[in-house]
């Protein structure tokens, strides 16, 4: 968090379930790309790990991102936190993921600095991140073993390497272990999200959680599979509200379950919504569960 903040960790409405229904965010689409392949994204969707399908609005400049959050400030006075989350991964467009926190930060020294990333390059760019004041981290781990792993990472890009199959998930689990090591190190609150994929990697999300509380990490945050038809996990099945219950019930001791996660869009702003979705004004309902009212706005 930037230096003369007046906002405690504790007013981040997605970390902290009772600052949910007072507290808002908005989130910064400035990050087009990513470095892994997840086989339930279509890159013309939301990151799936942090929101619902939804394609955003539109990319934004670091300089429009700051305009963005002034508009969302003036129609949600009570937002206390500014995040990327797509709609790719933030560090895989790092010239723009940091100049943007950099701005943000500087304009909105009262504001919760928060991102969210799949962890491949979080090793490299932690250092900067507490620089820049972030504060809050989101780290997305689908699995800790490179087999199943493998099954939902088609690809990960790394040093200009194409890696596939249990070489690319196994890369790609080490440098997330690695960076969650290194944030919690530094002094960032962390959690972790986890994609819950029913016949692919239900039994893997307790050792995601294990390897989450070794690091230091508490908050777990499972997220039930949204498929995509039109991309090659669109075929996989989205776990029943009991599978999902099951699994958060057997996270081991010590892990906090996160219940009030919206899957929002990666250009949601506004409230979190008592018991509503992160759905944006004006886009009709689509995406996700598609069932959910919204209460966050759309800014262009
Ligand atoms: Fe898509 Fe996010 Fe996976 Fe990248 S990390 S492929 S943006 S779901
Ligand atoms: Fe918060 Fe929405 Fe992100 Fe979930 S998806 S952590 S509710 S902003």
């Amino acid at each position: 968090m930037s230096a003369g903040s007046a906002h405690t960790a504790a007013d981040h409405p997605c970390f902290f379930v009772a600052a949910a229904g007072r507290f808002g965010r908005v989130h910064l689409p400035v990050a087009p790309h990513c470095n892994v392949t997840c086989s339930y994204c279509d890159r013309r969707y939301d990151c799936l790990n942090e929101s619902r399908p939804g394609v955003c609005a539109g990319v934004l400049t670091p300089e429009a991102a700051v305009e963005r959050v002034e508009r969302a400030l003036e129609a949600t006075p009570a937002i206390t936190v500014a995040g990327i989350a797509g709609p790719g991964d933030p560090l895989a467009n790092p010239d723009a993921a940091l100049r943007t926190l950099e701005l943000v930060g500087r304009r909105f020294p009262r504001l919760h600095l928060c991102l969210s990333t799949n962890g491949l390059m979080l090793p490299d760019y932690v250092a900067d991140l507490v620089r820049l004041g972030v504060r809050f981290l989101t780290l997305t781990m689908n699995a800790v073993t490179p087999r199943v792993g493998a099954q939902i990472y088609r690809e990960v890009r790394w040093n200009g390497a194409v890696l596939g199959g249990e070489a690319g998930a196994g890369r790609l689990i080490e440098r997330q272990l690695a960076g969650l090591a290194a944030a919690v190190a530094r002094g960032m609150t962390c959690k972790v999200n986890t994609v819950l994929v029913p016949d692919v990697n239900a039994a893997e999300v307790g050792l995601v959680a294990a390897a989450a509380l070794q690091a230091g990490v508490r908050l777990i945050n499972v997220i039930p599979l949204l498929p995509v038809p039109s991309c090659p996990g669109g075929g996989l099945r989205p776990p029943t509200a009991a599978e999902v219950e099951r699994v958060r019930a057997a996270l081991p001791a010590g892990a906090i379950p996160l219940r009030h996660c919206r899957r929002c869009r990666a250009d949601a702003a506004g409230l979190l919504g008592g018991g509503h979705g992160c759905i944006s004004d004006g886009d009709g309902g689509r995406a996700g569960d598609g069932r959910q009212g919204g209460r966050d706005r759309r800014l262009r």
